[in-house]
């Protein structure tokens, strides 16, 4: 079994002996996957790779990996027999198939490890007690990965799952968390929810909220009206946290809050452009994640689809580990609209200043050859205002001026929450390729 403690402090060494670490770890990776995945088996055959070769420096001669990919050849990226596998997890695909993610008890070490090493970054020691607001079941890859991590701190977990305001509320008053883990915009209805009712203790005992899911922080780092409300309403500090169930690494921010620390002895981060260049720090790309030590799955260069960008200045909390910006949106949602870029995010946080917005969601056609049209369709807690006020409003906020229709609340939210899919549906894509 491996010892993934060996490099538990890498983070604190400099930036070369990280790299160094490194190295050793990408070319055992390379090779493990030479020896046991007839998926990259056959991708070094096919483009005459020498994996013995591979290092940081032409990691890039690998062509990506990508979530077809792994739809398309799903038994092919199995690098165990099937004794070896302990848990199934399953990913929406490209079509909305789900694709199945196979992890080994050596595998789910290594979620422990990462996680408690994410909930390390954010200050939890074993006297924190964690309400998981997100499900364990449902083959679902984050709450189990919540659980074990902390199991891992030596902390305790109340696993209350994705339960009601009511049960949460029930839960945090006799148990009295010390922080929870949830999606921002739920945590924020159950502490409005916590406040009409009354019922938070006296004296409030959450000082950290975990966030997964959305985001919680602009581009420059400042904090989006969620966050903000989030640490008001809870009067504690929020952390932002990114992962999936194909690269089983989190990024998630330190005490310092200012970005993901890459935990550098499980994953090597990459940001490229449209046409697979790497990029630089600051440069906004597509996030590409080589997931290290990885058995029953392993990936190289794996395409997350998320838009985001590194950040390697120093950081205050001592770790020299590179971060991860906020995520700006999925790569497949980017819009054009006459010249200027923009992910369907930057609109649900520019609706989620303007007041009295209830609900909403984005649908986009193609206007022109180069030019996307974009509808914002939205429920008002007052709606006999103008749509036109409110396309000023965004207008002022976003580069651009998108068409607003003010629509019934229970259409919205039908639209929105489809029981046929597994999350909330903001954006409707109708562009034709
Ligand atoms: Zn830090």
């Amino acid at each position: 079994m491996k010892n993934f403690y060996k490099y538990e402090k890498i983070s604190f060494l400099s930036s070369s002996r990280i790299k160094a670490v490194q190295e050793k770890l990408l070319h055992e990776h390379v090779m493990y996957c030479k020896n046991n995945s007839p998926f990259y088996q056959r991708l070094f055959k096919g483009h005459k790779i020498n994996p013995g070769k591979i290092n940081l420096s032409n990691l890039c001669d690998i062509s990506f990996t990508d979530k077809a990919d792994i739809e398309n050849s799903n038994d092919e990226f199995m690098a165990v027999k099937i004794e070896k596998i302990v848990d199934v997890v399953l990913s929406s695909g490209t079509t909305g198939k789900p694709t199945k993610i196979a992890y080994t008890e050596s595998d789910l070490r290594r979620l422990a490890y990462n996680e408690e090493k994410s909930f390390l970054n954010c200050g939890f020691t074993p006297r924190d007690t964690v309400l998981l607001t997100c499900t364990l079941d449902r083959c679902f890859v984050a709450g189990l990965a919540y659980f074990l991590g902390v199991r891992a701190v030596g902390a305790t977990a109340i696993r209350n799952g994705l339960s009601s305001l009511e049960s949460h509320a029930q839960v945090i008053r006799s148990m009295r968390p010390t922080a929870i883990v949830g999606v921002p915009s739920f945590l924020r209805k159950l502490g409005g929810f916590l406040a009409e009712n009354k019922s938070i203790p006296k004296t409030p005992v959450v000082s950290k909220l975990v966030c997964i899911g959305e985001p919680l922080r602009m581009a420059n780092l400042k904090l989006l009206k969620v966050g903000s409300d989030l640490e008001k309403i809870w009067g504690a500090k929020v952390y932002s946290t990114y992962s999936s169930s194909e690269i089983v690494t989190t990024f998630c921010e330190c005490t310092a809050q200012s970005g993901g620390h890459l935990h550098s002895d499980l994953a090597i981060v990459e940001i490229v452009d449209d046409s697979g260049n790497v990029l630089g720090p600051g440069e906004i790309g597509e996030v590409v994640v080589t997931p290290l030590g990885i058995e029953g799955m392993p990936l190289i260069r794996f395409k997350t689809g998320d838009v985001s960008f590194i950040i390697d200045t120093p950081c205050k909390c001592g770790r020299n580990s590179i971060r991860l910006g906020p995520i700006v949106g999925r790569k497949k949602q980017m819009m054009k609209v006459k010249g200027t870029t923009i992910y369907p995010q930057a609109i649900y946080s520019a609706l989620e200043e303007i007041e009295g917005v209830r609900e909403y969601y984005i649908a986009v056609t193609n206007e022109s050859e180069l030019s996307d049209m974009v509808e914002v369709h939205l429920a008002l807690n007052n709606p006999g205002r103008a749509p036109e006020e409110i396309e000023n409003k965004l207008q002022s906020k976003l580069r651009i001026k998108p068409k607003v229709l003010i629509r019934d609340e229970k259409i919205i939210r039908e639209q929105i929450y489809n029981p046929k899919f597994r999350k909330p549906i903001r954006f409707i894509d109708r562009r034709k390729p």
